[in-house]
């Protein structure tokens, strides 16, 4: 697919640069260098409105990373000058401390201290309600910092005899000091789906999900799955209904906390829909004249899909006709 690296978190412009890992401490002293500080998965923004939020980047002497920075990533380098993460989730914010509020919902901002030289609307803000309103570069920077960073605070002890890990490698390593075993981040392949009947499109919504939100269906794939083979299972378990030809189409990471959606579009060779009620609430057959008036934000009973996630990317090129 010609336009697959526009979907929001890809095509940014960061070069992981893997040859610095290895002097990353050195380059973290450089006066070049520049530290994103990400509070227990939200990174430090400023600014705010579609293409107007920024991430802000600290230089790394700042005095509040000195005290309160535990595990440092190299994110890599986009030109000027290397790009670290360093996860401050040990700061303790005065006051009423927000709260996630789930998928598919906004969190509000956790205000950031009043430091020397941060703006004053400094703020470590939810990736899943602001993504869509950063650049391309910042956002793919935002995802990696928090994947990694989420990686090593849910995998401080080695998965093979249970020691206390090391980060190593410019923090995309942890060692194992009592076997030696190295761990790497993890990265969960994720399908999600356009599943077509012609003109018409399947949607469904899961349990919880805000009111009248639906998307595409989506899962993990299985270990022995190729995606093709995921796509098919995940949509036969789902609804019932059959899937022939898959077709790849996009991929965006999306790090919430680790996952790789995988984009497909693939062909229903069967229509009905028989629901599998623990999984989804309900589940639907949409025209793309219905979708039209979903996007417009027009339609009673659908609400308009999130912006900047793949489902909202796939469906308006499915729109458009520009899978190709
Ligand atoms: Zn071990």
């Amino acid at each position: 697919m010609k336009d697959a690296e526009r979907v929001s978190f890809g095509g940014g412009g960061l070069e992981h640069r893997a040859e610095l890992r290895a002097r990353a401490k050195a380059l973290l002293a450089d006066r070049s260098a520049r530290v994103l500080p990400v509070w227990r998965g939200r990174p430090l923004v400023t600014g705010g409105g579609a293409g107007q939020a920024r991430l802000l980047f600290c230089p790394s002497d700042d005095p509040f990373l000195a005290i309160h920075g535990g595990e440092t990533v190299l994110l890599g380098d986009a030109g000027s000058g290397p790009l670290f993460a360093v996860d401050i989730s040990g700061w303790q914010p005065d006051g009423e401390i927000v709260t996630d509020s789930g998928p598919g919902r906004g969190a509000e901002d956790q205000p950031a201290p009043a430091m020397r030289g941060w703006p004053a609307d400094a703020r470590f803000a939810d990736l899943r309600a602001l993504f869509a309103d950063l650049t391309p570069l910042d956002a793919e920077c935002a995802a990696t910092a928090k994947g990694v960073l989420e990686w090593h605070r849910g995998h401080g002890f080695c998965a093979n005899c249970g020691a206390a890990s090391l980060a190593a490698d410019g923090g995309w390593r942890r060692d194992c000091p009592a076997c030696g075993r190295p761990h790497f981040p993890r990265t969960d392949p994720v399908v999600i789906m356009l599943v077509t009947d012609g003109n018409k499109l399947l949607m469904g919504r899961s349990p919880g999900w805000p009111d009248r939100f639906y998307s595409l269906l989506a899962g993990f794939i299985e270990p022995g799955e190729t995606i093709a083979a995921a796509v098919r299972r995940e949509v036969a378990e789902e609804t019932s209904v059959r899937v022939g030809a898959v077709r790849l189409l996009a991929s965006q990471p999306w790090p919430f906390p680790a996952s790789l959606m995988i984009g497909c579009i693939g062909r229903a060779e069967t229509t009905e829909i028989i629901r599998d009620p623990t999984e989804i609430e309900d589940a639907l057959w949409l025209s793309r004249e219905a979708l039209l008036e979903v996007f417009a934000g027009r339609h009673p009973e659908i609400a308009p899909p999130r912006r900047g996630a793949i489902a909202q990317f796939l469906m308006k090129m499915w729109l458009a006709d520009r899978l190709d």
